[in-house]
């Protein structure tokens, strides 16, 4: 982590995975936005165990570019983890994480800059339309949300959200602060609370190449989401539990006074099958629950470092001159 802080600049931190045809158009479009700021700058950028170029137009652009970071992880470590890295490294008074795909439109910054001037801790940018999404991925997005608001209870995570937001120092250090293995940012962001505003923004579709996100990827996302910001779902077992009791009982009072009064021959194969096949569906959920839980424990007590560096260049965001890379990388910090 860093220890020195400058108290006016501004650090954009942007994780790229395999992003080799949308590097240069975002770092041109960041840049425009950059200049027109009254604050100086850098752009941290992580390279999370890319497999294509990434990396070395990464190198490319810091040799002429002083004010860019280049944070090299040593493998992938997913988008979560490497924001993390990111925010970890980055020197500025604020600081901004943001997609290199262009989704996220670096114009915003002045905004948020605005607002951020207005003395708001966390200003978060929120998604009017989500251009290039298809009904599918809005909808369970949507419902996403809704269920997080529901069960979420009081940090509820604002709709439309992503990861594209201002933080300051204090938010930040807030956040730093949070070291869990299973990250889930948005519930992470909105945890540490401060004074919150939003900007609105239209989302783009991605500027080239492709998501790395899928279905499968994106359920998961959502378990880590609930699992990792609530315990609701273990209560709702109980409950579930109680409400079957209560269900069943009545049930076996039912069937009871139907024989004594009446004289019913206990009949009823299809319905003990369902009973029981649909008490063992729940019981199997309901570990299974559990063993979301319990593993994420497991995962928390190894307490492994959260990432590991490949190597670290570091900006120098008062000199906008060329600067020497070899005396500027920093290969010996392996720190958390
Ligand atoms: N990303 C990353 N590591 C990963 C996956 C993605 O650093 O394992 C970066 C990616 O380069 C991009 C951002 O995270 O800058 C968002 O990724 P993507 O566009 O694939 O996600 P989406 O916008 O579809 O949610
Ligand atoms: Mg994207």
């Amino acid at each position: 982590m860093n220890n020195t802080v400058d108290f006016e600049l501004l650090s954009i931190v942007a994780p790229a995975f395999n992003e080799e045809d949308v590097i240069q158009a975002f770092y041109e479009r960041t840049c425009r936005v950059l200049e027109k700021l009254d604050l100086a700058s850098e752009i941290v950028f992580i390279n999370d165990g890319s497999t294509d170029r990434t990396l070395e137009i990464l190198l490319k652009l810091k040799k002429e570019d002083s004010r860019i970071s280049i944070v090299d992880l040593s493998r992938n470590f997913g988008k979560e983890i490497a924001l993390t890295a990111g925010l970890d490294h980055a020197k500025g008074c604020v600081a901004i994480p943001i997609d290199v795909d262009l989704q996220d439109p670096p114009e915003l910054i002045q905004d948020m800059i605005v607002e951020w001037r207005k003395g708001y801790d966390v200003v978060y940018a929120t998604r009017n339309q989500r251009h290039g999404e298809n009904w599918l991925k809005k909808t369970t997005a949507q419902l996403f949300y809704r269920l997080m608001r529901v069960i979420g209870g009081r940090a509820a995570i604002p709709e439309n959200t992503g990861d594209f937001r201002l933080m300051n120092r204090k938010a930040l250090d807030a956040f730093q602060k949070m070291r869990e293995r299973h990250r889930f940012l948005k519930g992470l962001f909105s945890v540490i609370g401060f004074k919150q505003t939003s900007v609105v923004y239209d989302r783009d579709p991605r500027f080239a190449g492709t998501t790395k996100w899928n279905y499968w990827r994106l359920w998961n996302l959502s378990i880590e989401g609930i699992t990792s910001f609530t315990t609701a779902p273990l209560k709702a077992a109980t409950y579930f539990g109680l409400l079957v009791a209560v269900l069943s009982l009545s049930l076996a009072v039912w069937t009871i006074y139907k024989t004594v009064v009446y004289g019913d021959p206990v009949a009823g194969y299809p319905s003990l099958m369902t009973a029981v096949l649909f008490l063992g569906s729940i019981q199997l959920i309901a570990l299974g629950i559990i063993g979301e839980y319990l593993g994420r424990i497991f995962n928390e007590t190894k307490q492994r470092p959260l990432y590991y560096l490949q190597d670290v260049f570091e900006s120098n965001p008062n000199s906008r001159e060329p600067i020497n890379l070899s005396t500027n990388s920093d290969r010996l910090d392996r720190s958390s």
